[in-house]
């Protein structure tokens, strides 16, 4: 896995053109969102498992990063085997391992739209997928689609997430949701939508106004 983060970092650090308010010392500031949410999402669940594990251990490399932390774990493997929590440890490793993967070499033509509520598996899905609506997990559970996009929107919309057209359409498609540029322009012309700013001369919207007329 330590092998492996230094990529998932550089996928995860890229940052789309849609800029959210972020909670941070008190203040709020606008920031850009990730462009590939899952990919951020995994690298802080993998850098908290990390540091969870060398707790567990006592090892006093809190500043260290996860790659490090990792590698130190990796070398007391055989302390870990010996605990009463090494199967559930063992669990969740495998878990990490497998996501990180998918990330790195995504199933062909699936999207990764969320985490499934029963277990918080990655969510891949095809078009056929998407089209049904529904899909079945590994964990045996039925996980329906529009409420795991939902979700990440909600997630993205309630921190004010705002782009142009063109950056929100990119976003949503990054989701699963097809909605054209064009689409989103036509609503503002008719008055369904309004924009909030302007960036380079072109109007910006929110991502919760989008949505909301995505839904209406
Ligand atoms: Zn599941």
């Amino acid at each position: 896995m330590a092998a492996r983060l230094p990529d998932l970092r550089i996928i995860a650090a890229k940052k789309a053109t849609v800029m959210a308010k972020e909670q941070g010392h008190g203040s709020r500031t606008v920031a850009p969102i990730p462009l590939n949410a899952g990919a951020w999402q995994l690298q802080q669940s993998i850098e908290k498992f990390s540091r969870t594990l060398a707790g567990v251990l006592t090892l006093q490399y809190g500043h260290l990063p996860a790659e490090s932390l990792l590698k130190a774990v990796a070398q007391r493997a055989p302390a870990l085997m010996q605990r009463r929590d090494a199967a559930s440890i063992h669990t969740l490793a495998s878990i990490a391992s497998r996501r990180l993967d998918r990330q790195l070499e995504p199933p062909q033509s699936r999207i990764l739209i969320g985490q499934c509520p029963y277990c918080g598996d990655d969510v891949w899905s095809s078009e056929d997928d998407l089209a049904a609506g529904w899909q079945p997990c590994n964990c045996g559970q039925t996980i329906n689609i529009p409420s795991v996009q939902e979700q990440r929107i909600f997630k993205l919309a309630i921190s004010d997430a705002q782009g142009t057209a063109a950056a929100l359409s990119k976003l949503l498609k990054s989701c699963g949701i097809t909605v054209r540029r064009q689409t989103i322009s036509e609503w503002k012309r008719r008055g369904i939508i309004n924009s909030v700013s302007t960036q380079d001369g072109k109007p910006v919207f929110l991502l919760w106004d989008v949505w909301a007329a995505v839904t209406r």
